[in-house]
């Protein structure tokens, strides 16, 4: 009857819907897909034009204005990574300091490069170093002996 055909019709109609849009999908995702792809090599042979016109132009045998501005700003990028690399690295060797013992007075106390290790803790004077801490070549700052940077200074610690 009326009911039963439209809605046969509907459901069918429904099905074509679906494997239209299926292939559309399959297709449009391929074309995607590949241009995508073809944008990547435009993008990799453009880093390798890249450079070779640096090499070119740090040669001498490229003369431009604009390069030797773009060279420059390549080279500050460069520059500031290099800063960053190292600020990353200070703040990767952070370690939490311990607010109780305040570090002494620079100059007051020599601590020789090379100590003995630390088997006795040190009775409570408020020149030494509590159990388990250094001070920093550098600027005396007071950290664990685990510290491999200095996180006051960021000066590097000997073994
Ligand atoms: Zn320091």
């Amino acid at each position: 009857m009326g009911l039963f055909d439209n809605l046969s019709k509907t459901i069918s109609q429904v099905g074509d819907r679906a494997k239209f849009e299926a292939d559309k999908f399959q297709r449009t995702t391929k074309l995607q897909g590949e241009i995508n792809d073809l944008k990547r090599q435009i993008d990799t042979n453009r880093l390798e034009f890249g450079d070779r016109a640096i090499q070119l132009y740090r040669a001498g045998q490229i003369q431009s204005p604009t390069l030797g501005e773009l060279l420059k700003a390549l080279d500050a990028l460069q520059a500031s990574i290099t800063l960053k690399e190292e600020e990353l690295k200070r703040a990767q060797a952070d370690v939490y300091i311990e607010p109780a013992t305040p570090p002494p007075t620079a100059g007051v106390q020599q601590v020789p490069i090379s100590t003995e290790p630390a088997a006795q803790p040190t009775s409570a004077g408020a020149a030494g170093p509590v159990a388990g801490s250094k001070f920093c070549s550098n600027c005396r700052f007071q950290m664990p002996t685990s510290a491999v940077f200095c996180p006051n200074c960021g000066a590097r610690q000997g073994a």
